[in-house]
């Protein structure tokens, strides 16, 4: 958002940060073997093309280094305000302004505000009972402890998302003991993943049209996964890859039943890794598919009632994104927080809420993918945005505002495609759903609907006031 306000000629913004520096989830995510599972040339910006990324699906530190060079490029640190969690944002109708407070203190007031701060950046540990009267070492993997050397040592892992499957096959050889406490199985697919050479990267470098081919082509073959999404019953050749995959890597009947799904594949996120189901065929490697009962001081207490004795649990449960604002309060023009109002977490086109003017989200509700780079859905948000500042400006016009009627007709839709797909069809519980059964995190399909429907901003589903 940045670097396109940058290029606008816009350089009047601040950006607020939580933490100390610049990275978000490749700043909190560096977990041993944290790595993009979007091939890195579709895992980057359309205007910031990088011939040098070192394999198909580059690592946690490549992808950070990536950014904080674009940061730095775009010449966006003076902009930038480290430790400077928001926690207030009240809507001042009378100013036409966002009054904002600050963890450290500081308050600003802004004509636009734009919320970046993602659905996936607040750790979730999970809900069971005794995790506090742990005595070991407990830890997110969102929050890794680099300082616990896990040798030697007996360890319980907890879930089996897209986080746990990248760092349990580097712990593993490491560990005495790895318990893992698997409550669904993933559906896995190989990752074809390698290290890309220099005649590749050298072609990239003095021909860029062959990068941005390449990029177009990993595009286009996600967009056809997206067939599987829409319509449930094609599947069926990406279960038959998976079940092969499985079938080739764990031989023991016993461990395959466990690890073998009982729902539509894509129902929830498909996993990508060669060398997950290995780790799990390892002497020194459980596999729990009963859950957790309890832990103790010092021990989790299987389903089945079996104490497993250990020296730390690593938690790769997931984030909270049934509360992504966490302690932040939004009010906006009649002055009541936007937690207490909202239903179920819904925007228009994920983007912009009735009754808060002046406010924009990036990967706002149903925005969120699980077959395409979720970079290409933040730069049709931006430009977006971009579009309507300029509307503004063209219309002299101080404050922007979709209309109510437009954001619920929107949902409207979109819900009544989402109760057709894979999430809500595939007979699975994941986190892209409510406790109402309503999907408010995915996109429903093609990126390049989205695309098509961002290009051009229809302000007839807006409310412009004018200057006052
Ligand atoms: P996640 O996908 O939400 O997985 C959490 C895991 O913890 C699941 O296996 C879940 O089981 C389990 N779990 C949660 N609470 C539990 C409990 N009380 N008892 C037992 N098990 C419990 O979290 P994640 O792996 O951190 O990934 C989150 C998201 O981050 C992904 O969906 C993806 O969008 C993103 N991500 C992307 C990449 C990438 O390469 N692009 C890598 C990592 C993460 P259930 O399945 O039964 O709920």
């Amino acid at each position: 958002m940045g670097i396109f306000l940058k290029k606008a000629g816009r350089n009047d913004f601040l950006i607020l940060e939580k933490a100390a520096d610049i990275g978000g989830t490749w700043r909190d995510n560096n977990y041993p073997g944290a790595a993009c599972d979007v091939p890195s040339h579709m895992y980057s910006f359309s205007f910031e093309q990088n011939p040098d990324w070192s394999r198909f699906y580059s690592g946690q530190a490549e992808i950070l280094a990536y950014m904080k060079g674009c940061a730095n490029k775009y010449g966006l640190l003076p902009h930038f305000r480290g430790n400077s969690e928001l926690l207030d944002a009240r809507w001042d109708e009378s100013e036409g302004r966002w009054h904002l407070a600050t963890g450290d203190g500081q308050q600003y007031t802004a004509r636009i505000v734009v919320s970046g701060i993602g659905g996936l950046s607040r750790p979730a540990l999970p809900n069971v009972k005794g995790l506090d009267k742990f005595k070991g070492a407990l830890f997110h993997s969102a929050q890794w402890n680099h300082d616990y050397d896990l040798a030697g040592k007996r360890v319980a892992v907890i879930g089996t998302g897209a986080s746990a499957i990248q760092f349990v096959p580097q712990i593993a050889p490491q560990v005495d003991k790895l318990v893992l406490f698997q409550r669904t199985p993933p559906w896995l697919v190989p990752k074809p993943d390698g290290l890309i050479n220099d005649g590749v990267k050298k072609l990239f470098r003095f021909i860029p049209a062959s990068q941005r081919l390449f990029r177009a082509s990993i595009y286009w073959q996600a967009e056809g996964f997206a067939l599987g999404f829409v319509n449930p019953k094609l599947m069926v050749a990406i279960e038959k890859l998976a079940r092969w995959h499985l079938a080739r890597q764990v031989k023991d009947p016993e461990l395959r039943a466990k690890l073998t799904p009982n729902y539509t594949i894509g129902c929830k996120r498909v996993l990508f890794s060669n060398n997950y189901y290995p780790a799990l065929t390892r002497d020194n490697v459980d596999v729990i598919a009963a859950g957790v009962k309890e832990v103790r001081a010092n021990s989790v207490v299987d389903a089945n009632g079996v104490v497993h004795k250990v020296d730390a649990i690593i938690c790769g449960t997931g984030f909270d994104v049934a509360d992504p604002l966490g302690p932040l309060k939004i009010r906006g023009r009649d002055g009541l927080e936007v937690r207490e109002k909202s239903q179920g977490m819904s925007a228009y086109l994920g983007t912009t809420l009735k009754d808060l003017p002046n406010l924009f989200m990036l990967l706002g509700p149903n925005t969120a993918l699980g077959h395409n780079s979720i970079i290409f859905m933040i730069e049709q948000q931006i430009k977006y945005v971009i579009a309507c500042l300029e509307e503004m400006d063209r219309r002299g016009a101080a404050t922007i505002e979709v209309k109510p009627a437009a954001q619920d007709a929107y949902n409207d839709r979109i819900q009544a495609e989402l109760q057709k797909m894979v999430w809500s069809e595939g007979g699975c519980k994941s986190w892209y759903i409510d406790e109402n059964g309503r999907n408010f995190t995915i996109w429903p399909g093609f990126t390049w609907k989205y695309w098509m429907r961002m290009r051009s901003p229809d302000f007839r589903s807006f409310n412009f006031g004018k200057t006052a």
